[in-house]
């Protein structure tokens, strides 16, 4: 759509060929319906917050920028609020008006939207592409932008057909593997349900691969029955999924490690425990830790720390309060898997970018084929990373297809 915008601007004429009875079908789940589509970040910070090759994106970042993107939907009407992470949303309205908004737009720069069109096959001959066909047999001309999305959630129509269409035209696709993905736990404590449900805020999480810190992301958890979720889980996720996605033994586990307190050092934190336990001190350790940590916790971080919780504060010595300081500043989780790829936020992995321009966005091996969004091997961490990516790559390849000579 964006790259349909960018197009119709130069007075080019557009077709856009769309599978499902409607477009932008993830935009209008994005962000929980709320549509996080964009980050206040600029081309440079924006690029820090994409794992899965940043750098390509350096010219489509920097041609068309989060604030452009913002401009953009506020000259339709959509006001957008930025919130924590440098988040921005629609301020009083959800994905779905700001595609309803979208569409009216490219209906009035003369775009023609077909729905229920599905693109079969790219039409090359030589190193040129010269238009598509679709499954229902129809053949349409013209320079071609491929914005097929990636493997995640298949029912909003991407279903990695944009892979298939570019192996034809002679293009590598990278290993495909989740990103932005629930992960899945196999400690006693967190499949029995015992925490399902609960949400930690401002911690932090690193994942680990023996000694080894493979990753780490601040922000909130939330247990589920099989694992953990939530924005800070899942911008380890990746590192996760890309150490799995390898590994052939099913045996084969990682450690997560939450910081409770990141802002405490162990000293810190200690001191706290001590202080509050000299103030209470008929209570047990017990109730002390409840003024530090949700109920449900409590009897876990006992359980793991291998302490008591029933003795008295007055009693309890510094080996166990520092104990317990170490516990809640490196809660270990066991890591045997993450969710699959079609329940993941983003697709890693894609349309190798060696072979695209990073400056057009045109296929370095076939001329007149252009390649935008997530189909490509580009992912960013949560935050609105994904959709700028998609409109700023979008906007640029709309763009030189339209002005190529
Ligand atoms: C649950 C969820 C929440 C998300 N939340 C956010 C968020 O808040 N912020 C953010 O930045 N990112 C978010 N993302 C990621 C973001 O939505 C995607 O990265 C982005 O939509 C990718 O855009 P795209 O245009 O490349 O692909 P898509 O949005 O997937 O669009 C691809 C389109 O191509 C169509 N299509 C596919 N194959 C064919 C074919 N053969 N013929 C014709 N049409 C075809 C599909 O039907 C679809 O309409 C979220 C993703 C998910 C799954």
């Amino acid at each position: 759509m964006m790259a349909a915008v960018a197009a119709a601007g130069t007075g080019a004429r557009l077709l856009l060929l769309e599978k499902k009875n409607s477009p932008g079908r993830k935009m209008t789940i994005a962000g929980g319906g709320r549509c996080n589509f964009t980050n206040i970040a600029g081309p440079e910070a924006m690029i820090d917050n994409v794992p899965g090759n940043g750098k390509f994106l350096y010219s489509a970042l920097h041609r068309y920028t989060g604030e452009d993107c913002r401009e953009f939907f506020n000259s339709l009407g959509i006001v957008s609020r930025v919130e924590g992470g440098g988040r921005v949303f629609p301020a009083d309205c959800l994905g779905a008006d700001m595609v309803s908004a979208l569409v009216r737009h490219l209906h009035s720069l003369g775009v023609e939207i077909k729905c229920g069109k599905e693109v079969e096959a790219l039409i090359l001959e030589g190193n040129c592409c010269l238009g598509v066909a679709g499954v229902d047999g129809g053949k349409y001309y013209g320079r071609v932008v491929v914005a097929t999305g990636g493997l995640s959630y298949p029912g909003t129509g991407s279903t990695g057909k944009g892979y298939q269409l570019a192996a034809t035209a002679g293009h590598h696709v990278t290993e495909l593997f989740p990103s932005g993905v629930a992960l899945v736990c196999s400690d006693d404590w967190v499949g029995s349900g015992r925490v399902q449900g609960l949400a930690l805020s401002n911690i932090t999480v690193s994942l680990n691969d023996g000694e080894r810190r493979l990753a780490s992301a601040g922000g909130d958890l939330l247990f589920t029955h099989f694992g953990v979720s939530g924005p800070a889980v899942l911008n380890i996720s990746r590192a996760a999924a890309k150490i799995f996605h390898h590994k052939t033994d099913q045996n084969y586990t990682l450690t997560i490690l939450i910081d409770m307190f990141p802002d405490k050092n162990i000293d810190m934190l200690l001191n706290e425990l001590e202080k509050a336990a000299g103030i209470e001190t008929r209570k047990t350790v017990k109730s002390i830790m409840r003024f530090f940590i949700p109920d449900r916790m409590v009897p876990l971080v006992f359980s793991i720390a291998g302490i008591d919780g029933e003795m008295k504060a007055s009693g309890a010595g510094k080996v166990v309060w520092r104990r317990l300081a170490d516990t809640m500043k490196q809660l270990p989780l066991t890591l045997a898997g993450t969710c699959p790829i079609r329940e993941a936020v983003v697709t890693a992995g894609g349309i190798d970018t060696k072979e695209i321009n990073s400056r057009t966005m045109e296929s370095k091996l076939v001329r007149g084929l252009y390649f935008a969004g997530e189909v490509i091997d580009v992912d960013g961490y949560t935050g609105g990373f994904n959709m700028q990516i998609a409109f700023s790559t979008g906007y640029l390849a709309g763009l030189s297809a339209a002005l190529a000579k």
